[in-house]
């Protein structure tokens, strides 16, 4: 460990500027001719070659793998990518661009400009369910100049991020588990609302800034977690689980538009907010309201009351963020530090 941190600042040293490498060779004092001995001159020579060898190993890789060199064009936040994760893409652009969009994972990007350090930006994510391995991010922009178009492809890996391999058993109503006929029909109506609208994009961004906490509690379950309800094993917990007694304000974690504000079967009142790019926050299990569909939200804004309504086993806010169809670890997304 010792030595891995000692070795770091050295190699930063080297890619972060070849002047400061060059300056560092004892050619200037080749000339002056003032050398103690022949040892130290054998010794200065061999330490000239390997640097010498270092500068152009790192001249070529810089010219082969262009993501390496000081001013990349793309950059991930965070650095690592992994399976149920939101992600930043922040794009630095060649040329002035009227505008930029992207594809990855199957998914249509729009990003948005950002003036103070000239990159554009977007939020996206990768699916739980995506396997690790190699995923190109396509890039096209439309340059304001000369008005053609400008491309640029990465590729990005994605690795398998750790959950917690815990099991939750719950004891639920029956009503969740064996539905009569009648249940099964409003359970159907809840799919087809969650269909229509879940998965809706609306491309121009209204988040601004980090994604806060919807409520000051203790977390009481994870995202990613194994659920069984009632000794049958359900999906993975896809949200994050605050424990708050009924009654408790509820806060919108970003700026956005409240895309739905009703009763669903398993969900019980629930708010869902439309925050642009594809990204949207639900907010589970309410005991009351304290907004309508259609109108807009700011970060911090009470949007309801805490409760235990639909398939709950208390009271308890249950969080999810989704992101074009996926869902992502809303506890990642609170942390992503935002432009
Ligand atoms: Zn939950």
């Amino acid at each position: 460990m010792h030595l891995l941190s000692r070795e770091r600042p050295r190699r930063r040293e080297l890619a972060s500027s070849d002047e400061l490498t060059w300056r560092r060779l004892p050619f200037d004092r080749l000339s002056a001719g003032s050398w103690p001995s022949r040892r130290g001159e054998a010794r200065r020579l061999r330490e000239c070659s390997v640097q010498v060898i270092a500068i152009w190993a790192l001249v070529f890789v810089c010219s082969v793998f262009p993501a390496l060199a000081a001013n990349r064009t793309i950059r991930t936040r965070p650095a690592r990518l992994v399976n149920g994760a939101p992600v930043l893409f922040q794009v630095k652009a060649p040329a002035k661009l009227e505008s930029l969009t992207g594809t990855w994972l199957g998914h249509q990007l729009t990003f948005s400009y950002n003036p103070s350090t000239k990159t554009w930006f977007t939020l996206a994510g990768v699916s739980f369910e995506t396997t690790p391995g190699k995923y190109a991010l396509e890039l096209t922009g439309q340059r304001d100049a000369t008005k053609t178009p400008w491309t640029f492809k990465q590729t990005l890996t994605v690795s398998r991020a750790k959950y917690p391999q815990i099991k939750v058993e719950l004891t639920v109503e029956k009503k969740f588990t064996e539905p009569n006929p009648e249940q099964q029909q409003q359970i159907a109506e809840g799919v087809k609302i969650k269909e229509d609208y879940l998965n809706r994009v609306t491309p121009a961004r209204e988040w601004d800034g980090k994604f806060t906490a919807p409520a000051e509690a203790p977390i009481s379950d994870v995202f990613g977690s194994q659920r069984i309800f009632n000794g049958k094993a359900q999906r993975p917990h896809f949200g994050l689980d605050f424990r708050v007694p009924a009654g408790t304000p509820v806060a919108a974690m970003n700026q956005g538009t409240v895309l739905l504000a009703r009763f669903l079967y398993f969900e019980g009142n629930c708010v869902v907010i439309d925050h642009g790019q594809g990204l949207l926050t639900l907010y589970f299990h309410l005991s009351e309201f304290k907004v309508k569909e259609g109108d807009s939200v700011k970060r911090g804004q009470e949007i309801g009351l805490s409760g235990g309504t639909g398939r709950a086993t208390g009271p308890h806010l249950h969080v999810a963020v989704r992101w074009q169809g996926a869902y992502l670890d809303p506890a990642r997304l609170m942390q992503l530090p935002l432009p």
